[in-house]
């Protein structure tokens, strides 16, 4: 999938991100991006945060 680079330049992930802020990055970069996938740990994450 292509790289949505204006979203990234809207969107930095934060210099010491709280899991909060990683969960909520990577489920709008989903949403917006493909260049790369939720890393498995944070998916697992994800699951137990819903
Ligand atoms: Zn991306």
């Amino acid at each position: 999938m292509k790289i949505n680079a204006v979203w990234h330049k809207a969107h930095l992930m934060p210099k010491n991100p709280t899991l909060e802020q990683r969960i909520t990055w990577h489920i709008e970069h989903t949403k917006e991006c493909g260049c790369r996938e939720i890393p498995p740990k944070l998916q697992e994450e994800i699951r137990k945060w819903k």
